[in-house]
């Protein structure tokens, strides 16, 4: 494993949020950063971002649901970087909010294919390029507390977060003596435009009441999850692969 100060990752849905914020967590420790997304000004302000403090980014525009783009990734990373050392995977929407008996089933397997497949497509060229390299890897994936419980008028969303779980631990099982360690982040509520989108943010009725869900009674930062994520690729987590890492505030302690 390379040490942090010539290291390659991608990160997917890196042009936002979390995304955004461990693309930048990354390259502050001197990590060459790819940074994917099919948000091209949200990618190019991120690589700009690192570039103005000095780091190594380079922008690949990807939609992870589509197989060649996630291959494509992952050879941009090889081709300007050399290898690719720590991939996050955590491209995703929220999706329509509806009862299971009244979800469009286009929109549940839209959101089904970015935040599941989209994981997939991701893992199988990164494992590819891991396994064949001396140095392995380490793979962490965006999960979420809904990836544990359920989330009402969430099927496709929670559906597919623990779709996620199940494809992490599949993966460190095969991958125990390949050098490729795999992992998953289970956030929760986060402070990002993604839930400005669902409307959680803008309605202060609907931000104290899914605050309140969390032990510590408020959302998370970006920041906090970047940090995790970070953490599970450095060496101090050499003996952790198949988890899914609460980054909750005690949301799931309930
Ligand atoms: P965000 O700010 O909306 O960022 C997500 C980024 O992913 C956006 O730039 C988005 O582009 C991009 N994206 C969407 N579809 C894509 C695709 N098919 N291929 C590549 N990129 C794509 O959201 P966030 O809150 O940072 O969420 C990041 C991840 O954390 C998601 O997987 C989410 O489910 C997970 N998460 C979030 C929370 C939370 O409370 N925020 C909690 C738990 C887990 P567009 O803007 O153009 O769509």
């Amino acid at each position: 494993m390379a040490t942090f100060d010539d290291a390659v990752a991608v990160v997917t849905g890196a042009g936002s949020g979390i995304g955004r914020t461990t693309a930048l967590t990354f390259a502050e420790r001197g990590v060459s950063v790819v940074i994917a997304d099919v948000d091209t000004e949200g990618g190019e302000e991120t690589v700009a971002r690192i570039e103005d403090d000095g780091g190594n980014a380079l922008f690949v525009e990807t939609d992870v649901t589509d197989p060649s783009a996630a291959e494509s990734m992952v050879d941009a990373a090889v081709d300007e970087y050399g290898r690719l050392d720590y991939a996050f995977n955590n491209a995703g929407i929220g999706g329509a909010q509806n009862p299971v008996a009244e979800y469009d089933p286009e929109k549940w397997q839209t959101v089904v294919d970015v935040n599941l497949v989209g994981v997939f497509n991701c893992m199988r060229a990164e494992l590819s390029q891991m396994q064949a390299q001396d140095e392995g890897g380490v793979i962490v994936n965006n999960s979420s507390v809904l990836g544990k419980v359920g989330f009402e008028n969430s099927s496709g969303y929670a559906a597919a977060k623990h779709g996620v779980l199940g494809l992490t631990k599949t993966a460190a099982l095969e991958n125990g003596e390949t050098g490729v360690r795999i992992n998953a982040v289970c956030p929760g509520f986060i402070e990002t435009p993604l839930l400005e989108a669902g409307g959680i943010t803008s309605d202060s009725e609907m931000r104290k009441q899914i605050e309140s869900r969390h032990a510590m009674n408020r959302l998370g930062t970006p920041e906090e999850v970047a940090d995790a994520v970070v953490w599970l690729c450095e060496d101090d987590a050499s003996f952790i692969t198949g988890e899914a890492l609460g980054v909750d505030g005690g949301y799931l302690s309930r």
